[in-house]
């Protein structure tokens, strides 16, 4: 199984880290035509409008037919990209989760804070970073992990998201999950 981590920006890296950790063969994937050697893909966290720069238009369109077909998780700036509708400000989706999202949701009081949240019914460690917000949830979008009453990780089909950064927790849970969904 390879799985590819986006490296165009953000904290890439300790995906790479978590996932071999867990036994997968991960690919650094800088450039769009490596999408083609790979079984599943993680989008990191980072700055969603970086990432739509630096992917460009033909990136854009690359991603979004792999994201169409393939297992993807998204984290934090990742979960923005795979979302249908994002605002504050509005920009371009992938669109694969039927979900609307709002960035910087907490304001800069709460810019970035590690909260304690559900996985199912398990506790678990949440790390926010200018976290968005998920403030509207398709009918064909399954909550799975929630903090207080919010969705923060949900999963549509072969995609997932959440809006914290499991891989900066010790707790592998949510990358198993996401090995579990391609396998
Ligand atoms: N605030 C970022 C954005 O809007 C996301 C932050 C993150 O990925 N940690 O894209």
């Amino acid at each position: 199984m390879k799985i590819g981590v986006l490296a165009l920006q953000g904290d890439f890296d300790a995906h790479r880290k978590r996932l071999e950790e867990l036994g997968a063969e991960v690919v650094l994937v800088k450039k769009p035509e490596q999408l083609d050697e790979i079984d599943g893909l993680v989008i990191p966290g980072g700055e969603s409008g970086t990432f739509l720069k630096l992917l460009g238009e033909d990136g854009f369109a690359k991603l979004k037919a792999f994201v169409q077909s393939k297992p993807t998780f998204g984290t934090c700036a990742g979960a923005i990209l795979l979302a249908k509708e994002v605002e504050n400000p509005a920009q371009n989706g992938l669109g694969a989760l039927d979900i609307g999202i709002r960035r910087n949701a907490y304001g800069r009081q709460i810019d970035s804070s590690i909260r304690e949240g559900k996985f199912g019914d398990a506790p678990i460690e949440m790390v926010f970073i200018r976290a968005p917000k998920i403030e509207r949830v398709g009918k064909d979008v399954e909550v799975i992990a929630t903090e207080g009453s919010d969705p923060v990780a949900v999963r549509q089909g072969r995609t997932m998201a959440a809006t914290f950064h499991p891989e900066l927790s010790d707790d592998t849970r949510i990358h198993r999950a996401f090995l579990d969904l391609i396998k």
